[in-house]
């Protein structure tokens, strides 16, 4: 990402911005005719029998003179950042349509609230203006005419630093929105291992992969079930480590990388198996979070453990009644092909546990029971600790992306007693399988390691959520992001 910009401490003023073609004025509720092109909001407002105050609830944009374009908010001293980050997704989506090469922030209000509007500004304007795969009218004029954002301005802050923090999540998420936008032909396992192992070096993380050959040879038999299923069989662990010299603590990220998931013997039905390339997002958040990590030079060991496979029917696939081996040595009785996720991970959970880090935090489109209980509008962690689960919390609200944890209670393990088996890999009967699938893969965990699970039902809205406006948001990225720092402190 390579973005000009410039910071003007100065309250901005009409006269500063008549080269500005695309101006955000993010306002306070004090700010009412005491900011730049006060009689054009005014006249705007009335016209609309609009007040100023509900520049709170749903943004404003006018025409500005000399053909320029202006958006306004307020956002308010108590709105979260969910909702900030909403409200200026809002205001920032008429000037982002058309496609401008520059755009400018003008921030008012006191020290304290122009510091972090600019800083919520510059995200949702970079995030958003991220280029993204698209094989929709690659040979049409229009496309070929809009060249990406070039340069922001800011008027009203000048920070001692030029966001490249913010920078560093804006190129996580987007790298994992756009492996999470790929069509299921373009990443099949083997080609989403190249691409990791060519980040890998780009970024000089320690690599090594575990393929069939290997997870076979080491008795991971929970991980192989799902991967035999595939032709050819090119599916594996991938383990990659980020190791700065000064480190305070390690942390292990794990990530669900099922390419594409028809559901498997137990097939999905054509409603419920469309979008299910977008089953290895959880592997996409953690690499994102890796990504944005490694940027922002954080002290931290960060392993990462991307279970890549794909989900499919064939004579060698998994079924139902199957008998397997973890690599922990538990055996499993396979319940419904469809649970495949907690199969993958269960092994990359072992492997992450026994290098013993301090926590292990893994992100997963795991469980339709999840998206019933939270919608698509937050996701749910489950740990194994609950000052963890708390942390996920605040780590989620912190950075715009809501969690709502759910209990880890022992007694649910009588749900998955098997009589031919160790464990069974989920119920056929009732609800809460995320849950089940928690108390599951926490019996892979070794050494007793704090682990906090996170199921994305968030990760595709229409529309947008949060921070951004394309339907997959890379949900996931700021929180696991704002959460290894949490760690890191505390
Ligand atoms: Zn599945």
């Amino acid at each position: 990402m390579s973005l000009k910009l410039s910071q003007n401490a100065a309250i901005c003023s009409e006269n500063m911005l008549t080269s500005e073609k695309h101006i955000l004025f993010v306002l306070n509720e004090k700010a009412e005719n005491s900011h730049a092109f006060t009689d054009i909001l005014n006249n705007k407002l009335k016209r609309s029998h609009g007040k100023f105050k509900d520049l709170n609830k749903s943004p404003v944009s006018c025409e500005l003179p000399n053909g320029n374009m202006g958006s306004f908010v307020i956002l308010g001293e108590t709105l979260s950042m969910f909702q900030k980050h909403t409200l200026l997704r809002k205001a920032v989506k008429p000037l982002l349509d058309e496609k401008p090469e520059a755009l400018a922030i003008c921030v008012f209000g006191s020290d304290v609230e122009r510091e972090a509007n600019a800083c919520a500004a510059y995200y949702v304007m970079t995030v958003n203006s991220a280029e993204l795969p698209s094989r929709k009218g690659s040979k049409s004029k229009q496309d070929s005419k809009s060249k990406p954002l070039k340069a922001i301005s800011i008027y009203g802050h000048k920070a001692d630093h030029d966001y490249g923090d913010v920078n560093a999540r804006v190129v996580g998420n987007t790298w994992c929105r756009s492996l999470t936008m790929l069509p299921p032909n373009e990443l099949t396992p083997t080609i989403y291992r190249e691409k990791v192992k060519k980040l890998a070096k780009e970024h000089g993380w320690g690599w090594e992969e575990f393929d069939m050959p290997a997870l076979k040879k080491m008795g991971a038999g929970a991980f192989y079930a799902v991967g035999q299923g595939s032709e050819p069989m090119d599916a594996a662990i991938v383990h990659l480590t980020y190791k700065p010299k000064k480190t305070s603590k390690h942390i292990a990220l794990v990530g669900k990388g099922i390419c594409f998931d028809t559901g498997g013997h137990n097939l999905k039905p054509a409603k419920y198996m469309q979008g299910m390339h977008e089953d290895m997002n959880g592997s996409a958040v953690a690499l994102g979070v890796l990504l944005a990590a490694t940027m922002q030079q954080l002290p931290v060991k960060l392993d990462c453990w991307l279970a890549i496979a794909q989900n499919h029917i064939g004579p060698l696939a998994y079924k139902q009644n199957d008998v397997v081996t973890a690599l922990n040595g538990m055996t499993i009785e396979i319940v419904h092909t469809d649970a495949e996720g907690r199969m993958v991970l269960a092994d990359t959970l072992t492997l992450a546990s026994r290098q013993k880090p301090d926590v292990i935090l893994d992100y997963a489109t795991l469980t339709g029971s999840m998206a019933v209980a939270v919608t698509d509008r937050m996701s749910g962690v489950i740990a194994n600790c609950p000052e963890l689960a708390c942390k996920a919390m605040e780590a989620g609200a912190a950075a715009g992306e809501r969690i709502v944890a759910f209990p880890y209670e022992e007694d649910m393990d009588s749900d998955l007693d098997s009589d031919i088996a160790d464990i069974k890999q989920c119920t056929l009967e009732g609800g809460g399988d995320h849950m089940h699938a928690t108390r599951f893969m926490g019996k892979f965990i070794e050494n007793e390691v704090a682990w906090c699970h996170a199921d994305l039902s968030s990760t595709n809205r229409k529309g947008g959520l949060g921070a951004v406006q394309s339907d997959v948001n890379g949900f996931g990225v700021g929180f696991g992001l704002e959460m290894v720092k949490r760690l890191i402190t505390n």
